[in-house]
């Protein structure tokens, strides 16, 4: 044993930052996808689906790649989205990817890729949007469009090259923000992104330690699919990474009407993409099934929900797992949360189901809470409900969905805690709620979550007591060193 002594000059010193759920492969490579409008119209769409034809020049088996549509004011903007960008790009498989991660915009041969042009109803867990007259709009919904991701980026050396140079990146921002654990929660398996993960660990690139997911997708053949994530499973407690969670959607978002609810959408609000309540990615028996299977195999569940229908799934789910193996303590999740009846509140405890929740700032602004009174009217008030579960002895963990949602831990910590409802008490359980509570969830607290004689030295000195400064200055707050089992992995320039 080896000691080593830093001076912190009186500054802070927490454990690092531990981040139950993020999109790090994913996030690295979104970053060299051509951007295209959220809103634009149809001569800015065209002039950018020109533009990712000259950032990615290929042959006509390489696909074109964008990202950051949104998909409900591209169908209100322009007649045919497929004939647009089969115009644009007619000579390659073309797909942009939306600004939420649940759908898509795809070009006819991308269609044809995987099939999607010969369906005549919507697959399990996905919608192929289709126009007044049954034509194909070229716009993907839900799982489906994950799909045509798989497609674009099949596990190939160049592909699995490049996605590995800019996750490299991402794990330096990972470092920089203080952050020492993370759960990838993508886990989009035909992908190939463990490699990626197995090669920086074998490379000594690794910053986190990570309890990575792998994606449970609904339309594949069940028996199929749980022998081929069984054989993805990795679960070495002395690794830094291990692939030891599912991860299975319930249903969509609130926002694109996917989140399944108990009741009905507000009528304004109507008619909802897929059904008045909303859309699920599994019927309930199969959910049950997988959910079971997953958990015998020693399996964490990270279960995606937002709806107030959606979490009640989940929580049937977890409990039909726990009942048919007579399993207990594996500390299952749901992550989102956006609503919960209030009947359903208590299961959490009594399952041992953790709560995961993302309460960023983009979610809490005045217009997003404006967009969901719109879609769900009063039940509104009940949106996010992190201080009744917190209070109701819940488990929680505040995450962040980079590169969905912002990263920082100190804009997180500032948000929650002055958030006008559901907020978390203080500064002091905000930080509970991204070390020790995650470090539970992750089963390692024996290990990390906090500065105690005998854990590891994963932990960070911070450039100010965000514990006593007012509290409008916590966002500000930079880390100026980062060290992971006592390796410094990051070092500000101004710490010296
Ligand atoms: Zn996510």
């Amino acid at each position: 044993m080896q000691t080593q002594v830093i001076d912190a000059g009186g500054r802070l010193v927490l454990p690092g930052f531990q981040d139950a759920h993020v999109h790090a492969v994913e996030a690295g490579i979104n970053e060299s996808l051509s951007l295209l409008p959220q809103f634009g119209t149809a001569a800015q769409y065209r002039a950018a689906l020109q533009q990712a034809v000259t950032e990615q020049p290929g042959s006509a088996s390489d696909w074109v790649i964008g990202a950051g549509v949104n998909m409900a004011a591209l169908l209100e903007t322009i007649a045919s989205p497929l004939a647009l960008i089969d115009e644009e790009i007619p000579h390659r498989p073309a797909v942009i990817l939306d600004d939420l991660g649940h759908g898509a915009w795809a070009n006819s041969l991308a269609l044809a890729a995987v099939g999607f042009d010969q369906l005549t109803d919507n697959p399990p867990g996905g919608i192929i949007d289709v126009d007044t007259s049954n034509r194909l709009t070229g716009i993907i919904f839900e799982s489906a469009s994950q799909n045509l991701v798989d497609a674009s980026q099949p596990p190939t050396t160049a592909n699995l090259d490049f996605a590995y140079q800019s996750f490299l990146h991402v794990l330096e921002t990972f470092a920089r923000h203080g952050i020492t654990t993370i759960s990838d929660a993508g886990g989009y398996w035909p992908r190939g992104h463990q490699q990626v993960w197995a090669r920086a660990e074998n490379e000594n690139q690794l910053s986190v330690r990570a309890n990575n997911a792998l994606y449970v997708y609904p339309e594949k053949e069940f028996d199929q699919q749980v022998a081929e994530i069984i054989r993805l499973r990795t679960n070495d407690p002395n690794a830094l990474v291990r692939f030891n969670q599912v991860k299975i959607y319930t249903d969509g978002i609130l926002s694109q009407t996917t989140a399944a609810m108990l009741a009905p959408y507000e009528p304004a609000a109507l008619p909802a993409l897929a059904a008045p309540n909303g859309f699920t990615y599994f019927d309930p028996t199969t959910l049950n099934q997988y959910a079971a299977a997953f958990d015998a195999a020693g399996f964490q569940l990270h279960f995606h929900a937002t709806g107030d229908r959606g979490t009640r799934l989940a929580l049937d789910a977890i409990a039909h797992a726990q009942t048919a193996n007579n399993s207990t303590g594996k500390r299952h999740r749901i992550t989102h949360v956006f609503m919960v009846d209030a009947a359903d509140v208590p299961r959490f405890a009594q399952l041992g189901v953790y709560a995961d929740f993302q309460l960023t700032s983009t979610s809490l602004t005045d217009e997003n809470l404006a967009d969901v009174e719109f879609l769900i009217g009063p039940r509104a008030a009940a949106y996010l409900p992190a201080r009744t579960l917190l209070d109701a002895g819940v488990d929680l963990t505040l995450s962040s969905d980079f590169d969905a949602d912002e990263l920082s831990p100190f804009i997180k910590i500032e948000g929650v805690v002055t958030r006008p409802t559901q907020n978390i008490p203080d500064v002091a359980t905000a930080i509970r709620l991204m070390t020790l509570e995650p470090a539970k969830l992750l089963h390692h607290e024996d290990k990390t979550g906090s500065l105690e004689i005998g854990k590891l030295a994963d932990l960070i000195i911070v450039d100010r007591d965000i514990l006593t400064v007012p509290v409008h200055q916590i966002s500000e707050a930079k880390v100026l060193l980062t060290l992971l089992g006592g390796q410094e992995v990051y070092r500000a320039p101004q710490f010296r």
